[in-house]
């Protein structure tokens, strides 16, 4: 599903943010990425969802090399792919319904397509009571729920999730990530990116630890946040 082959990333001031990076995910897996700030969590998902190319390597999604992507074909690819960010980015002046209908209108979908996809991603995560509430209105918890919701709305083989529970406390942090391993049962390939030890010990799944740029532990079946 995704293959990250001998990939190096260098921003254009010169900051070497991963060397050498291989990673193979496959469909439906559970992977938490983790390592200090600065460690290249962030670049490595922003590869998958292509917001960045490689400077060496190559990032292959379901066997398509995303930086050889036509440009039509770009969209196509975020469809597939749900994004969801510590600090939610919901847009403050629209209800929970128009936040997560804006993930279909910018694909084009049909009102009647909205009136279907809408409440079902509502549902899944558990806000249909919330849907006419103001994002002002709801807790931290619930923001990140229909960040969720809008990431999914358009059913993406994959969920990147870029430390979903930084601005949350541990209740509701463990509440988000147990919904994050559902959607992961229900067939999505999700990577968590997280420095939260105690949500990666808590949840027993693939771990990639970074330190400063390059892989050096990757531990299936819950291997834990620290080193063995
Ligand atoms: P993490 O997500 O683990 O905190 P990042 O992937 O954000 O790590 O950053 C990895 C390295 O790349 C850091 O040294 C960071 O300062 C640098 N970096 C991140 N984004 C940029 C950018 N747009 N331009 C230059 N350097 C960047």
């Amino acid at each position: 599903m995704i293959h990250i082959e001998g990939v190096t990333v260098v921003y254009p001031d010169g900051t070497r943010a991963l060397s050498g990076i291989d990673l193979h995910v496959e469909r439906g897996e559970f992977v938490f990425i983790v390592g200090a700030s600065g460690s290249g969590k962030s670049t490595m998902l922003r590869l998958i969802y292509r917001e960045l190319v490689p400077t060496e390597g190559r990032v292959l999604i379901s066997g398509q090399d995303v930086a050889g992507l036509p440009r039509n074909l770009v969209p196509t690819l975020r469809r597939n792919v749900g994004v969801i960010f510590q600090d939610f980015r919901l847009l403050p002046d629209k209800n929970v319904w128009e936040n997560v209908a804006f993930a279909l209108d910018v694909v084009g979908a049909s009102r009647r397509e909205k009136y279907r996809k809408v409440p079902l991603a509502l549902e899944l995560v558990g806000l249909s009571e919330k849907e006419q509430s103001f994002p002002h209105q709801l807790s931290g918890g619930e923001q990140q729920r229909v960040s969720i919701a809008r990431a999914l709305v358009n059913n993406p083989a994959i969920l990147i999730a870029d430390e979903p529970t930084g601005n949350l406390d541990p209740d509701i942090s463990w509440e988000i990530v147990q919904l994050l391993a559902n959607i992961g049962e229900r067939g999505t390939t999700v990577l968590c990116a997280t420095h939260d030890r105690v949500i990666v010990d808590g949840l027993r799944k693939r771990v990639v630890s970074l330190v400063g740029g390059t892989i050096v532990r990757d531990a299936r079946g819950g291997g834990g946040y620290d080193e063995p």
